[in-house]
């Protein structure tokens, strides 16, 4: 399993894990006994790489899920992620509705949770624009085939 941190800065600036997601990555594996993901029993979800939204930027990018988040961090692109489709909460709109644009690069190789995931963000922020991936892929996938290009035209203004 790959261990993914989610940290927060404490009140007193130090840097701590507040929760830890795991991701199979064994070659291969079909996850018939776990799920491809997984989280400590009873934790709930939260927003990934929070300190995005601290930085000052004009606009930055929601993503599904912790490795399009790191695969857009890696090219110098501001994101946050949730963790999973289905995890959007209403709460986790406000510290968006400062930005002039939040692009939401949703996954094109889903059974539509991608295109359902965008269109509840959308509703939720009118300052959402809906970027999919293109057909078949996610974030990392397509910049793993079309390369940074591909990431930087979905958040062309
Ligand atoms: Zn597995």
């Amino acid at each position: 399993m790959l261990a993914i941190p989610y940290l927060r800065r404490t009140a007193t600036g130090v840097w701590s894990v507040v929760s830890i997601r795991y991701r199979c990555i064994t070659p291969g594996c079909e996850h018939a006994y776990h799920g491809k993901y997984s989280t400590e029993a009873g934790d709930k979800p939260r927003l990934y790489n929070t300190i995005a939204l601290t930085e000052a930027h004009d606009w930055i990018v929601l993503c599904e899920g912790e490795i399009d988040t790191l695969t857009a961090l890696q090219h110098g692109v501001p994101a946050v992620g949730v963790p999973g489709t289905e995890s959007w909460q209403p709460h986790w709109a406000e510290p968006f509705r400062g930005y002039a644009s939040v692009f939401v690069l949703a996954d094109a190789d889903d059974k539509g949770q991608g295109r359902d995931f965008a269109e509840r963000v959308r509703k939720a922020l009118p300052n959402a624009h809906v970027r999919p991936a293109m057909p078949g892929y996610d974030l990392n996938s397509m910049v793993a085939d079309h390369g940074k290009a591909a990431l930087l035209e979905r958040i062309a203004a």
